[in-house]
This record gives C-alpha cells, sequence and structure tokens, in this order.
C-alpha cells in the first residue's frame, strides 16, 4: 500500500550528507561518481562533505575537485568526533527536500538513491538501505554485525530494522526533529527509526570498499555498539536486578545445603572450596554490573555537562 503524503512539504530538492575521515585515497573517485552522478540528476541541489578532522589530503582534493561548481559544502571539524556525530552536524546544514547519508567510500552505491527518491516522492519519510549481502568486508565484521543487530532487537525498547546502516533517505520532516533531539552520543540509524512517520526499507547489495582502509576501528564499533544499546534500552539494568535477586535465593539454598551437610558430618573442605568459587564468580558479576551502572551514569554526566556535541572549525563553500 503506497501512503499518500498528508504534508504538503515539497518534495523536490535533495542534498547527499557525506562524512569523510583521512578519505585521500577514495576522494576523486567518489567525485567523479557524484558528477555523474548529479548530471543525471539535477535535482541534488547541495552535497554536504563533513570533515571529520581529516589529517591528510581529503580537504585539499575535496575543495579542489569541487571549485566553482555549484552545492558543494564542507563542513571542518575542528577535530575527529565520530562517523555519528559527523551525520548529525551534515543533517543541520542540510538546506533541501530530503537529504541521503551516505559512506564515502562508495560502499554505498549512488544508483540505490535513485529508488529512494522514487519511494520518497510516494510518500515515505525514511527509505533506509537493508544490506541483502556484503562485498568485501571481512568474516569476523560480517559475524560482528550480525550479532549486533540481533543483540540489538532483544536488548532494545524500539523495532530498529536489522541490518542496516546509516544509508538512508530521510525527508525534511524528519531532519528537522532530528535536528531538536541533540543527543550527546546520537545512534542516527535508532534515533531516525525512532522518529516514526512512514518508513520503508529496500534491498541493496553493499559493495567493497573503492579506495583506502576501514576507517572504523575495533574501539569505535564498539563505542557505537553501546552508545546503540544504552541510548535505546534500560534492559542492561533490569537484567541485573533479576539476576541479583535469582544469586540472593541461590545463597539462602547454598547456606542451607552447608548447613546440613554440616550437620550431617561429611564434605566440609570441598564445600569450602566451591564456595571461595562461587564467591569470585559473583565478584565478578558484581563488577560487570557496577560498569553497566557506570555506563548509564556516565551518560547523564555527559549530559549534565552539556558541552557541544561537536566544533565547527570552518566552512566552505565551492561557489564562494
Ligand atoms: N568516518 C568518519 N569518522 C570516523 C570514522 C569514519 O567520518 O571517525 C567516515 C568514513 O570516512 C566513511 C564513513 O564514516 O565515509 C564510514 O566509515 P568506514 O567506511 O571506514 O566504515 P566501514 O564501512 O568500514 O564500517
Ligand atoms: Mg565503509
Amino acid at each position: 500500500m503506497t501512503p499518500v503524503p498528508l504534508d504538503p512539504a515539497p518534495r523536490h530538492t535533495l542534498a547527499l550528507v557525506i562524512p569523510v575521515f583521512n578519505e585521500e585515497a577514495v576522494v576523486p573517485l567518489l567525485l567523479a561518481e557524484i558528477a555523474a552522478f548529479r548530471a543525471m540528476r539535477p535535482d541534488i541541489t547541495q552535497v554536504v562533505f563533513v570533515d571529520d578532522g581529516s589529517e591528510d589530503a581529503t580537504v585539499r582534493l575535496l575543495q579542489e575537485g569541487t571549485a566553482g561548481q555549484s552545492g558543494y559544502w564542507i563542513v571542518g571539524f575542528s577535530r575527529n568526533f565520530g562517523h555519528q556525530l559527523a551525520i548529525t552536524a551534515g543533517l543541520g546544514v542540510v538546506d533541501a527536500d530530503a537529504a541521503v547519508i551516505l559512506d564515502a567510500d562508495l560502499q554505498d552505491p549512488l544508483h540505490v538513491v535513485d529508488e529512494m527518491v522514487v519511494r520518497w516522492r510516494e510518500g515515505y519519510d525514511v527509505v533506509y538501505a537493508i544490506r541483502s549481502r556484503r562485498d568485501g568486508e571481512p568474516a569476523y565484521k560480517r559475524l560482528a554485525a550480525a550479532t549486533f543487530y540481533r543483540l540489538f532487537r532483544w536488548i532494545a525498547d524500539l523495532d530498529m530494522p536489522l541490518d542496516t546502516g546509516d544509508f538512508r533517505l530521510v525527508s525534511r520532516k524528519v531532519i528537522d526533529v532530528y535536528n531538536k533531539i541533540g543527543e550527546q552520543q546520537p545512534f542516527v540509524r535508532g534515533i531516525v527509526s525512532w522518529v516514526g512517520f512512514n518508513q520503508i526499507g529496500i534491498p541493496y547489495v553493499r559493495a567493497a570498499r573503492a579506495a583506502g582502509s576501514s576507517k572504523y576501528t575495533l574501539g569505535k564499533l564498539m563505542k557505537l555498539a553501546l552508545s546503540g544499546l544504552t541510548s535505546f534500552s534500560d534492559k542492561p539494568l533490569r537484567i541485573s536486578i533479576r539476576l541479583g535477586i535469582g544469586v540472593a535465593v541461590l545463597a539462602v539454598l547454598g547456606l542451607l545445603l552447608a548447613f546440613g551437610l554440616a550437620l550431617a558430618g561429611g564434605g566440609g573442605i570441598t564445600l569450602s572450596a566451591a564456595l571461595i568459587f562461587v564467591g569470585f564468580f559473583f565478584g565478578g558479576v558484581q563488577f560487570l554490573f557496577l560498569g553497566v551502572v557506570g555506563i548509564y551514569l556516565l551518560r547523564v554526566y555527559e549530559a549534565v555537562k552539556g558541552r557541544p556535541r561537536y566544533i565547527v572549525d570552518s566552512h566552505w563553500r565551492s561557489d564562494g
């Protein structure tokens, strides 16, 4: 069923939002692809690159490759703030009726944007791309991603579609809502899913990186996964309470058992040895959940500090 747009918001012009971090190897290819694509799609009136603190020739190549052409913007961060905040800053300056978020490395093929626009014009406000296959990614990364999305589905209080990244089209309505949210560590795909409106997915084959190497270190991936889980669920805290109650009940039973054995006059030594390990085990569990509580507390702490989420150092436009 095709939803009819109820809002009279125009659905004409389109922006691309592309975070870049040390992507000098891929920038020339990327610019060539975008130029060819824009020749067929004059409705793309703006291309926003967010430079997430690159230390290579990324920015120079972007400027040289687009100077004098229309609609290229570069928002420059003062340092590396991370992919999710780069997207956030990009959405903050979008000056079009919708935006498509994509990676710089051409893993998100531009031809999929055509399909997204068709769906958007039908009335959808979010058109997300589902990775039906992933080429050229190491097995550990595919496994980690598959595990994360399933864990997320179990833990989070949000029905986020599986196997999607940030490659998606968002309408002006969604952008305006997103820009007001202001979470310190935004998990973009989660928030976009959470806002509601008409959403639809389209499958695509995720290509291999066109050039350069992945900028997502294991540490950055873990941080992303944690911010996703903790910003959309309090289940880990609730699990800790249930576990605590379970352990207390077990401890009472164990105590009764130990008394029974002592009264019967046997097994005293092995039982105390076993109890030491039980003690260690639950010591570990306590530390684990202390950490879980700490993570939530940290998020409150960050919010209370209220520092800017990112710092923009420069704005550049290709048409002066
Ligand atoms: N990126 C970024 N800041 C970072 C890491 C990555 O802006 O700290 C950008 C990167 O330039 C690329 C996109 O985010 O456009 C996705 O990164 P990458 O392709 O390295 O991740 P992968 O596809 O390997 O998960
Ligand atoms: Mg990539």
